[in-house]
């Protein structure tokens, strides 16, 4: 498959760098509250790329981290009255539960920055002795971005007229800081009196991380120096992901990140999603209006990733009436269908092009467009060739990490006997066969089952 690349901005080929697996790591949640939907677009759409690979026969090694400790965990523990673990622990249990309602994939590695405290120390070990950190006179660590003269690749600073080597001694102490100054950043946090109980034993003195540390210390135990993919929301291009290059190649040498995946932010009616606007929604808000999880997944993968998406409400009703048309279109597919299809004589058939969407840039709104012509493409199909082109729509509803909703009231069993009645009448229909047609359909309603024609196809339905 082939996707754009933040670092060299063009679409490459993505393939593992050991021929085996593809290895990759996604920024997670800091868990001092809700994830918020705007997260999720981004987790989602790391959803959708592994599970592409996968489908596509690849391998993949998934790992995420989780921010428990950084200047808004530590001060919203304090707030809650909470230690630290405590706090962190609840908000992680309940980003899990949001993760599983909307069918994301547990990475198969999920460390989290506190305990791995002691490898972020070796890592400023190495940067101090090989000089590209230094320690301040309050026992803070900084990273010398002079440096390292590739600073700024990924984001492109030589375009924004910022420069490096301007900012000698200029320091960042907080673990967020504005987007456009470039300074020496901090890498270990002397202790101060509001971080409580919260500080680690170093050989700078009492203290903590800085918050841009961890990823690089974490990929360097999961996955080395270099691995094939990084990927996070674009507010992480600068400075985090800048930083954490930065870090890696001067402690541990290596490539780092072969790819970089960015995903655009969501927008909420139009403009930024914040507390204060009190637009920020989380998907229990969503749940509390009667929406489903899937239905907010359809709307976040509704957008290409490299363009902004505007969330409203009533994207997720237009979201709920796509998934009620795909299961019923899949529905009278699964009608028609007969015969033995092992998933290995699956060619997409009609939903190639959903499929190939999907492999061009991961493009989730032509891929869920493709659904729709695949199903109307497959509305001549029957037997075998319906069962096949079923298996291919499900791969690729596998792909989107979709599940389409059930019939209210249950699936209904449709007995083989009348199935094979059902698929007869709607060959003697397509040989324009009306008599035969008709009294199949007499058959049918004896029998007690009702035949609806559509426009691609029938559907079977209990009569009364
Ligand atoms: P955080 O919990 O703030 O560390 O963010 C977790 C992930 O969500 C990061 O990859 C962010 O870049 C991403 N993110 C934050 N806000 C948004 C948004 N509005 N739209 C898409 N992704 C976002
Ligand atoms: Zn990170």
């Amino acid at each position: 498959m082939r996707l754009y690349d933040t670092l060299t901005r063009t679409d490459r080929e993505l393939r593992p760098l050991d021929g085996k697996m593809f290895r990759f790591y996604c920024c997670g949640p800091t868990v001092y509250g809700p994830a918020h939907i705007g997260n999720f677009r981004t987790f989602v759409l790391q959803d959708v790329l592994r599970r592409v690979l996968e489908t596509g026969g690849m391998r993949t090694l998934h790992v995420r981290n989780i921010t428990d400790v950084d200047d808004k965990t530590i001060r919203d523990s304090q707030r809650a009255g909470q230690s630290l673990g405590d706090f962190t622990a609840g908000w992680t249990e309940k980003f899990h539960a949001d993760c599983a309602k909307l069918g994301l994939l547990e990475p198969h590695i999920e460390p989290g920055a506190v305990e791995h405290i002691p490898q972020q120390i070796a890592m400023i070990e190495a940067l101090v002795a090989k000089g590209h950190a230094y320690a301040s006179d309050d026992g803070s660590v900084y990273f010398r971005i002079s440096s390292f003269p590739d600073y700024g690749k990924l984001s492109h600073l030589d375009q924004r007229e910022l420069d490096p080597g301007k900012t000698q001694n200029v320091r960042a102490n907080a673990d967020e800081y504005e987007k456009d100054s470039v300074s020496d950043f901090v890498l270990w946090k002397a202790r101060r009196p509001e971080d409580g109980g919260n500080f680690w034993q170093s050989p700078w003195g009492e203290g903590r991380p800085g918050w841009h540390l961890e990823c690089s210390a974490m990929i360097r135990e999961y996955l080395g120096e270099s691995f094939d993919l990084h990927s996070g929301g674009v507010d992480l291009v600068f400075p985090h992901h800048e930083n954490e290059i930065a870090q890696s190649v001067c402690a541990c040498g290596g490539h780092f990140a072969a790819h970089w995946f960015h995903i655009t932010h969501l927008l909420v009616d139009g403009g930024k999603m914040s507390k204060s606007l009190g637009n920020l929604y989380t998907l229990a808000d969503l749940e509390q209006r009667g929406f489903t999880p899937m239905e907010l997944r359809y709307v976040l993968i509704g957008g290409h990733y490299r363009k902004p998406l505007n969330f409203t409400l009533d994207s997720l009703h237009a979201a709920r009436e796509a998934l009620a048309k795909l299961a019923k279109g899949a529905r009278a597919l699964a009608g028609r269908a007969g015969g033995d299809v092992t998933l290995d004589r699956v060619d997409f058939g009609p939903f190639r092009a959903a499929w190939d969407s999907l492999n061009e840039d991961l493009n989730t709104p032509a891929a869920l467009g493709g659904l729709f012509t695949g199903l109307r493409e497959a509305g001549q199909l029957s037997g075998n060739e319906a069962a096949a082109a079923l298996a291919a729509m499900n791969r690729v509803l596998r792909a989107l990490g979709i599940v389409l909703p059930e019939e209210t009231g249950g699936s209904i069993e449709i007995p083989d006997e009348i199935r094979r009645l059902a698929e007869s009448r709607w060959q003697a229909r397509l040989a324009k066969n009306w008599a035969e047609s008709d009294q199949l359909r007499g058959q049918l309603a004896a029998a007690g089952w009702q035949v609806k024609d559509g426009k691609d196809g029938y559907e079977l339905t209990p009569a009364g």
